[in-house]
């Protein structure tokens, strides 16, 4: 039968606990992938074999004993890099952080093992995040296994990029402006961004602190529900985590759309988009509401300013945010006669050119006597954006747009033009202001055969709802196609 590499999370889970396939077993699947597809991919900055040995084994010796720690005992997950592993090498994609190993771990990875996750390696990533392609890392692109000369979005591209192809069945991704949507719409699987404050950040280096969640990729909406479930709940040591119950998101799986009330975000959904897209998006739509959900378009008009306001806030935080990096704590260290010569030639040699952008235009925006032209105005933007969300959930249950507004863009196609690569994130950047929780879904493919991702959002909390009207569309496009290198490497 097929590669075990193929397998989706819940369907693993049955064979662990039946005795049809080991954890290890499924470890040496996923390595197996790997090792045919890394040299074109490059979707790992660093594998660690020996830890996911030990935790492959571990999850076994647990399984044998009737041990069962939930939905990912014993499943192959991979890292973004910008989540900090102790004993292994963390380098958020940037070389100022090269060789450094973390003394401690994330809480999400404590929470991965504990609930007997095999975390098989750190992915590679856009430097600290910030970009939309993964071609800002300083450790060189990730491809996309649909088409290798085509970018897997970012900046979390690594870990979109190995749940497509099959080296991991599942990853975690960080969003601040839909860094997991994103390149989970242009690699044609599930990424999920949870309200703001329902999964800790202790141990994720911070980009932009008002902004940053940690959320799963995964091939299904069942799948990246039970990630989800492992990682989510209240951190004494991350200040900003929510303190409630974690929302019963699998309570959404069961039920069907009929009733559910949907929103098209008319700002997002017409002509900014590719064609290809618009008729994905709209033949899904026609579905819900053949399904028997009530569809109604929503103007939600601060939605064409928030790119503009993230552009200045997610800067500005991150100005504050990587001061921290100057030489003297983590990291490689540039010598200088001077503390202030030693700091500016450790920053000028560390940072690429996207980083030193970002803390340039963030560090102006924050400065006396443009601070309320920029940052400030930038605020009352998001004050606006909050405002239309609330407004538009009076009547509606979730809302739904286009991902992005293309398929996978070719690499080096935008690599020159910030500004083009900016507006990939005009749809998901919406709710990382308003704090909301966000999850792409594929739908279909281009006139390429490239994937298309539908997003589905929902208010602060309403992982139900969010997760009811994702599995609906998932049902209802029926995507099934798998990456080229995937199966033809695959198959064996
Ligand atoms: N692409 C966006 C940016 O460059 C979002 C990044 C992210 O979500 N980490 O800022």
């Amino acid at each position: 039968m097929g590669d075990p590499a193929d397998l989706t999370i819940a369907e693993a889970g049955r064979q662990l606990r039946d005795g049809g396939l080991t954890a290890a077993g499924l470890l040496d699947a996923v390595r197996r992938r790997a090792s045919m597809t890394e040299a074109q991919l490059h979707a790992f900055l660093t594998i660690d074999a020996e830890g996911a040995a030990a935790a492959a084994e571990r999850a076994d010796a647990a399984l044998a004993r009737g041990e069962d720690l939930g939905p990912l005992h014993g499943i192959p997950v991979a890292l973004k890099d910008n989540m900090v592993t102790r004993g292994v090498e963390t380098t958020a994609g940037s070389r100022i952080l090269a060789g450094w190993v973390p003394p401690y771990d994330a809480t999400v990875v404590e929470r991965l093992a504990r609930g007997g996750a095999v975390i098989v390696g750190k992915t590679n990533m856009d430097e600290f995040a910030m970009g939309s392609s993964t071609e800002n890392s300083a450790y060189g692109p990730t491809r996309n296994p649909w088409d290798p000369g085509r970018v897997p979005g970012g900046s979390s591209g690594g870990s979109a990029s190995s749940v497509a192809v099959g080296s991991a069945l599942g990853a975690l991704g960080s969003d601040t402006g839909g860094s997991i949507r994103q390149p989970a719409a242009l690699t044609g699987i599930v990424g999920m961004k949870p309200t703001y404050g329902l999964v800790s950040r202790y141990g994720l280096i911070a980009f932009a602190s008002s902004l940053d969640q940690i959320g799963p990729f995964a091939r299904t909406v069942e799948d990246a529900v039970g990630i989800f479930e492992v990682i989510a709940g209240h951190d004494p040591s991350d200040a900003t985590s929510y303190r409630g119950p974690v929302p019963d998101a699998r309570a959404g799986l069961a039920e069907g759309p009929e009733g559910l009330r949907v929103g098209v975000l008319r700002e997002l959904s017409g002509e900014g988009n590719d064609p290809d897209v618009l008729e994905a998006f709209e033949r899904t739509v026609d579905a819900l509401a053949g399904a028997g959900a009530t569809v109604t378009p929503m103007s939600l008009p601060s939605c064409a300013d928030a790119l503009n306001a993230y552009y200045l806030i997610a800067p500005a935080e991150c100005s504050a945010n990587l001061a921290r990096f100057d030489g003297v704590r983590y990291g490689p260290r540039i010598g200088g006669d001077t503390v202030e010569q030693m700091m500016g030639a450790t920053r000028r040699d560390g940072f690429g050119p996207e980083v030193t952008r970002r803390i340039l235009v963030g560090t102006y925006a924050l400065s006396a006597g443009y601070y309320d032209a920029f940052y400030g105005q930038a605020q009352k933007v998001r004050t606006l954006v909050v405002e239309d969300f609330r407004r538009a959930y009076a009547d509606v249950d979730v809302l739904v747009c286009p991902t992005s507004p293309t398929t996978a863009f070719r690499v080096g196609e935008r690599a020159d033009d910030p500004l083009q690569m900016y507006l990939s994130d005009v749809a998901t950047v919406p709710v990382n202001l308003s704090g909301d929780p966000g999850i792409s879904v594929p739908v279909g493919v281009d006139r390429d055969g490239l994937p298309i991702g539908f997003q589905v959002i929902a208010p602060a909390l309403g992982e139900a709802a969010l997760v009811r009207a994702a599995a609906a569309v998932e049902r209802l496009a029926a995507f099934d196609a798998r990456p080229a290198l995937a199966t033809s490497e695959g198959a064996a």
